[in-house]
């Protein structure tokens, strides 16, 4: 069984997520270290990454002993495929500053959606990617983050829907050894990924290995669809209440070759904001089942 957790919230400062990922049993975590829809926030005062890092330190997992695997989540903002030259240069800035944090703060990766080509194409807006990362990653050598690629729904032109354009950004990039990818459960369904079925899950594991290769799957997102199969729709809902049912969650729960990596929840948090709490119970409740004979 993987590392299970849930993104929560960093409201009040980046140190206030650990004691609310305990609160609610958390073996990961994934956070905003900044305010995930404005592009400027402020400087990570010295303090408050001091009190991450002591309190990451002090704060034991649900069965499992500190620390947890931290990862964060990348503004929504961002498109590094943006053909609006002020766009993507705030785009790559704001990229940036977001791996800086987490290098600061020692969160072992930070999670970004690829980008949307707006009208240009996929073979263009792949290149685009490829072109930012760069950027990136050669002004900033300093970076001890890792950056992990999710892929995505494929709503409108939305790009990374798919094992190969992960692994076209991929092998485009210079330094691609600073790179992994974070897969969600619930963006592959609406992409018209059948992971209900033992072939489905099997099939796209198969093509992820192909393409990217599965030493580079370092996170999970567990999240159920509430859009059917293949709607192309970015739409969570909470285990076994969607479409996905909990077919595909015995399975990844019962995938050694992910034992080790942080699986986080990211769904609806209901009207007393105790869904991920109630999530983590279900997924531990859940009867882990290894690939079947011949699969
Ligand atoms: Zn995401
Ligand atoms: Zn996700």
């Amino acid at each position: 069984m993987g590392r299970l957790g849930a993104h929560v919230s960093s409201a009040g400062g980046v140190s206030k997520a650990w004691p609310r990922a305990a609160e609610i049993g958390c073996d990961a975590i994934q956070l905003f270290v900044k305010n995930a829809s404005t592009w400027r926030a402020k400087p990570l005062a010295a303090g408050e990454v001091t009190a991450f890092r002591a309190a990451r330190d002090a704060t034991p997992g649900h069965g499992t002993p500190a620390p947890m695997p931290a990862v964060a989540h990348a503004s929504y903002l961002i498109n590094l495929a943006s053909p609006v030259e002020e766009n993507l240069a705030r785009s790559r800035a704001a990229l940036a500053d977001e791996l800086l944090r987490c290098s600061e703060l020692g969160v072992d990766a930070l999670v970004v959606h690829p980008g949307a080509h707006m009208g240009e194409g996929d073979a263009v807006g792949l290149a685009a990617i490829a072109r930012s990362l760069d950027a990136v990653f050669a002004d900033h050598p300093d970076i001890t983050t890792r950056l992990l690629l999710e892929n995505t729904a494929g709503q409108g032109t939305v790009l990374g829907s798919t094992p190969a354009h992960l692994d076209a950004i991929l092998a485009a990039v210079d330094e691609r050894q600073r790179l992994g990818v974070c897969l969600d459960t619930c963006h592959a369904f609406a992409a018209g990924v059948d992971l209900r079925a033992d072939d489905g899950y099997d099939a796209f594991l198969e093509a992820i290995d192909g393409a990217v290769g599965l030493a580079r799957v370092e996170a999970w997102h567990l999240n159920d669809s509430k859009g059917p199969l293949g709607s192309h729709k970015d739409r969570h809902a909470s285990i076994g209440q969607g479409e996905l049912g909990v077919a595909p969650f015995e399975r990844l729960l019962g995938d050694e070759r992910f034992a080790e990596i942080a699986m986080i929840l990211e769904t609806p948090l209901g009207d007393d904001g105790q869904g991920h709490a109630r999530d983590l119970v279900t997924l531990r409740g859940l009867t882990p089942r290894p690939a079947s004979e011949g699969s």
